[in-house]
């Protein structure tokens, strides 16, 4: 089922999370683990990541640095299959227009067709570490708008080559990313909803927002897109703090703002248990919040260890 018709036909607010690929090497266990452990919340779909490669430099002997590139978390398609086949959950695969030609998605796109799984969430994704803006591929998408228009087009039967024969009309439902507190690259917060409304104009049908961590963000941002003509459901992300390293490293990474309470609630913790019990009591709050609102669904940010979702979700679902 799309995500879009669980969203139209749940009662309440949905609860959802994300995962992340294992690292290179690792098994599936534990993804089933952190599944198992949220499945009493009634999760209709589970979103998986995208990891594209990564640039690496290795000391050699000779003092010499060696360039590498691999991928640390390959595995999103494979994933998606095992959970839908296993848990009978819809996956929702992430796709980046990042490392990818339009032929690499069309492959992976017709993947995901014989696999049964028809929702997608398209995002750009960030440049590499080694380059200081987002490159495409040659023969790939600059932005999410271009790779959704590639998605959609594929449900009209358009495939890159255009004399094939037979050709399957795919059904994909199209999720696309939104940021509260504006993309870091976007001059201001009316231009990136301009870029968000054409996102949808090219067929994004819901919108997934960033982590964030100060409702009024949020509510601001939905009123905004709203008068903006963006009628699509807007989910919210959410992530519980857990440790006092990520009061540096969550605005550098996601480029979200920490309201002054928290930071100081987390500065007086002794240690990182008590940051966690913060991170919870905080999405609890946040949480409650955003289900009173009435927001379609909560998207939680899991990065792997999924105790703290767990407890915030025991008090809000
Ligand atoms: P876009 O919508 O293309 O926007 C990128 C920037 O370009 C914005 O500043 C926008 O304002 C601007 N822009 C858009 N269109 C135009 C235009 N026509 N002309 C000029 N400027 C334009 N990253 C991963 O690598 N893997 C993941 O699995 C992943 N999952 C994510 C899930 C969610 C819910 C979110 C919110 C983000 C996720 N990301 C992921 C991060 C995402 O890839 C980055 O935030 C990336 O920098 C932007 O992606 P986007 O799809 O929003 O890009």
């Amino acid at each position: 089922m799309k995500v879009t018709e669980h969203l139209e036909k749940a009662k309440d607010t949905i609860f959802s999370f994300e995962i992340l690929p294992p690292l290179k090497g690792q098994n599936i266990n534990n993804i089933f683990g952190a599944i198992d452990q949220l499945l009493e919340f009634d999760p209709p779909f589970v979103n998986v990541t995208y990891h594209r490669e990564e640039v690496v430099y290795n000391k050699l002997d000779n003092g010499l640095l060696e360039q590498k590139v691999v991928k640390k978390r390959p595995g999103t398609v494979g994933i998606c299959a095992a959970i839908q086949s296993k848990y009978k959950i819809d996956a929702v695969p992430h796709i980046l227009c990042g490392g990818f030609t339009k032929e690499d998605t069309e492959n992976v796109l017709i993947d995901l067709n014989f696999l049964s799984i028809d929702n997608v969430l398209a995002l750009r994704g960030d440049s590499m570490k080694n380059q200081t803006s987002f490159v495409p591929e040659p023969d790939g998408h600059r932005f999410a708008s271009e790779l959704i228009a590639q998605i959609k087009g594929m449900n009209k039967g358009v495939y890159l080559d255009k004399d094939l024969k037979n050709k399957t009309k795919t059904d994909f439902c199209v999720g696309g990313a939104a940021y509260p507190e504006k993309h870091f690259e976007a001059p201001n917060l009316n231009t990136d909803i301009q870029r968000a409304k054409e996102k949808v104009e090219a067929g994004a049908e819901y919108l997934t927002t960033q982590l964030f961590f100060d409702n009024e963000k949020f509510f601001h941002f939905v009123d905004q897109c709203r008068k903006a003509g963006i009628t699509v459901p807007i989910i919210p992300g959410i992530k519980p703090i857990a440790t006092k390293r990520h009061l540096s490293i969550l605005p550098t990474i996601f480029h979200c703002d920490l309201p002054d309470d928290l930071i100081k609630a987390v500065a007086d913790c002794k240690d990182n248990k008590q940051v966690r019990q913060v991170g919870i009591e905080w999405g609890i709050e946040q949480c409650k919040e955003l289900k009173k609102a009435g927001v379609p669904a909560i998207h939680y940010y899991s990065m792997g260890k999924v105790d703290n979702v767990e407890k915030i979700a025991r008090e809000v679902f």
